[in-house]
């Protein structure tokens, strides 16, 4: 072979190689860096996630002020903690109680979901949640009796919340009565932890409060969305995947916190108007929107409304942007078509009805 002809075929095998290499080269760009930290907080194990290279505020810095917003959400909300703002109001007897600018507004905004609700939401039924040893773990079935007299002391309405005065945010509640925050508290604080994110220079970042809430920032970082599993409420593996940005989910069921006793399951969603776990045939709700403190709230509320009444709530509350997958007993699911856009199967489920609703 000619010199200029052995050098054109060596030249052609480079540009050939480097052509087949290149979007090999370009699939193992690296990804900027992970940092990530665990926090035991509102009884749970929260895992927060952040991704960023070269971050003006260090990772850790970051990661810090999230923890920071956790524990001191935790110390405002709790009704368990003699510091917490809702220990010493359920405590108070019926006087006012000063309680935090946060408490203050997150009870403002909570009273409010529980009346979009017709009171499915019912942040005084903190009683009943009691009573069938949901906080002890001292499980119990209360008498008709005791559930009768339980549920005439669930009223949200009652809370008295002062406007902001000059010596601070005072709240009053009927002697008798308790107020708890922990079907919004997680979904509040992933807001907050997203205010945090957003004034740092992170862009993306997965911020999980537990099994019941997760807040995802951005998009993944290679741009891709985010991946949530949705948990099969009736055994261990996962009904299937959201593929979502920059959204909150919020899910509810009664898988999360249960007991059994004679053969009857008891769940921790409770029915404000019987003062017992809600039996409304639903095993779980899903909800995604862009308030995390919506979409914990309305999970819950959407539990004990139950399909029908759920369906209708949804159809009608367009302006809260939420899109929802309820699971009924017998293992259909009924999910809103904007989730179902987000939504695939997982294979083992891939026989399982799904139903889009209207
Ligand atoms: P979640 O896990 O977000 O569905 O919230 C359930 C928690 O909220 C329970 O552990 C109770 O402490 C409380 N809770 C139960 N039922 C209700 C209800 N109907 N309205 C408001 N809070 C409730
Ligand atoms: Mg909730």
């Amino acid at each position: 072979m000619a010199d200029w002809a052995r050098g054109l075929k060596k030249c052609l095998t480079l540009v050939l190689t480097m052509t087949l290499a290149l979007p090999l080269l370009g699939g193992c760009q690296r990804q900027p860096e992970k940092h990530e930290k665990q926090v035991f907080a509102m009884d749970t194990v929260m895992t927060l996630t952040i991704y960023g290279d070269g971050l003006t505020q260090s990772a850790e810095e970051v990661l810090d002020g999230l923890e920071h917003v956790v524990q001191s959400n935790e110390s405002f909300y709790s009704a368990t903690k003699p510091e917490g703002d809702l220990y010493r109001l359920n405590a108070a007897n019926g006087e006012k109680t000063e309680v935090s600018g946060s408490t203050a507004t997150l009870l403002k905004e909570a009273i409010e979901l529980c009346a979009l609700t017709d009171g499915a939401l019912d942040i005084t039924a903190y009683p009943a949640v009691e009573a069938w040893g949901f906080i002890s773990g001292d499980y119990r079935v209360p008498s008709q009796k005791e559930l009768k007299e339980l549920a005439g002391r669930i009223d949200y309405t009652k809370i008295s919340l002062e406007e902001e005065t000059e010596g601070g945010q005072f709240v009053a509640l009927p002697a008798g009565m308790e107020v708890e925050l922990g079907a919004v508290a997680k979904g509040a604080t992933a807001d907050d932890l997203a205010l945090w994110v957003a004034a740092s220079d992170v862009h993306s970042a997965l911020l999980d409060l537990g099994q019941s809430t997760i807040r995802a920032i951005g998009s993944k970082p290679d741009g891709s969305p985010w991946r949530i599993a949705v948990q099969d409420p009736a055994g261990e593996g996962y009904l299937g995947v959201l593929e979502l940005t920059d959204l909150a989910v919020g899910t509810s069921g009664g898988y999360q916190r249960f007991f059994e006793r004679d053969g009857v399951t008891y769940w921790h969603i409770i029915d404000p108007k019987t003062a017992a776990p809600a039996r409304s045939g639903l095993s779980s709700v899903t909800v995604v929107g862009p308030s995390g403190l919506v979409c914990d709230g309305l999970s819950t509320a959407l539990f004990v409304m139950g399909l029908e009444k759920g369906t209708q709530f949804w159809n009608d509350h367009p302006e809260l942007e939420v899109e929802v997958l309820f699971v009924t007993e017998d293992g259909t699911m009924y999910i809103t078509p904007g989730m179902d856009e987000m939504f695939s199967l997982a294979q083992e489920y891939e026989d399982r009805e799904v139903q889009v609703l209207t």
